[in-house]
């Protein structure tokens, strides 16, 4: 490997770990240097174009997942405030709390387009006060990796360093996502995390129909009729809907210990929002009254059997909900 890949690897092994300012910055360069025509000597990017990928990576992430981007969980990073504040405004907008990925947005139609330009204005700020400079320091050196203009906000590279960025950028943006992961792994307590960032990044993240579970969550009629975990009430078929209690963007999978009937309107009203302890108490009694149902069914030796036995005699629900609530 040439030594300014090198260096590029050297300072994403050791950055540290207070947040992940320096993974975005990095990953947004090595996207940029990807899509870049060298025409002269020199390739310059502007603090605008770094601040919309930021904006694009923090935005997929966090509408998916929430994932917490810092040390400091009382004053998370500026960055993510921002971008976060985009995201209340789509919600407020649409009334949709569906994610939707970044690049598929259309700012024009949703009349966000004003407001997205402030939050790139105050983005391009951190990136000029706090992570442009900082990125390239490492224990006291300097690393030359680019040329700054904090003054008109650019970044500039040389045209072989770009070139080299290019032919390095799959072990580039997989070394960048794995010491994210690491990153975030420290910072959050939901499971799953390396998958959730590499779903994100390959555009995978699809959830898959519950209706399998159906045969399970049957065994709990009562006179053949289906009752709402909530409201206790019959549903309705066309009002069947299955809720994941603790929710879904938390766990990201779908567990037969975390999976209960609701009505339709009651399930979309409650997207992620945390479960209460009441709802808690109640999933992990219905949780032991479904294993019993299960283990006098013919799903006795089945997969989803085992793990709702597994999950009542680790306590999943209560430990799980534990963490979701940090
Ligand atoms: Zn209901």
């Amino acid at each position: 490997m040439d030594t300014y890949i090198k260096d590029w690897h050297n300072i994403i092994l050791n950055c540290s770990f207070d947040n992940t300012y320096k993974m975005v910055w990095a990953k947004s360069l090595v996207e940029l240097a990807v899509n870049s025509q060298e025409k002269n000597d020199k390739v310059t990017f502007n603090f605008r174009e770094i601040s919309e990928l930021c904006l694009k990576y923090y935005w997929n992430q966090t509408i998916y997942f929430n994932l917490i981007q810092g040390s400091n969980i009382k004053k998370p990073p500026e960055i993510l405030t921002y971008v976060k504040e985009l995201i209340g405004d789509y919600i407020t907008k649409t009334g949709k709390t569906q994610p939707i990925r970044f690049e598929k947005l259309n700012l024009t139609a949703l009349e966000l387009e004003s407001k997205y330009e402030k939050v790139i204005n105050k983005i391009s700020n951190t990136l000029k006060s706090d992570v442009c400079w900082r990125f390239k320091n490492l224990a006291g050196i300097t690393y030359e990796l680019y040329d700054l203009d904090r003054d008109k906000k650019t970044v500039t590279f040389n045209k072989e360093d770009i070139l080299n960025i290019k032919e390095q950028s799959d072990f580039l943006f997989s070394f960048i996502n794995y010491k994210w992961t690491q990153m975030l792994e420290s910072f959050n307590f939901s499971p799953k995390i390396s998958q959730k960032v590499r779903g994100i990044d390959e555009g995978k993240v699809k959830r898959s129909p519950l209706k399998k579970y159906h045969e399970y969550l049957d065994l709990m009629c009562s006179n053949g009729k289906r009752i709402c975990f909530y409201c206790n009430k019959e549903i309705n078929e066309t009002d069947l809907s299955i809720d994941h209690v603790i929710p879904w963007s938390f766990m990201f999978s779908d567990d037969i210990w975390n999976l209960v009937y609701c009505h339709k309107n009651e399930n979309s009203e409650k997207s992620n929002r945390l479960p209460s302890e009441n709802d808690i108490n109640r999933l992990e009694e219905r949780n032991i009254r479904l294993m019993k149902l299960m283990e006098n069914s013919d799903f006795h030796k089945n997969k989803n059997f085992d793990q709702l036995q597994l999950a009542n005699e680790k306590n999943y629900v209560r430990s799980f909900w534990i963490s979701c609530k940090y």
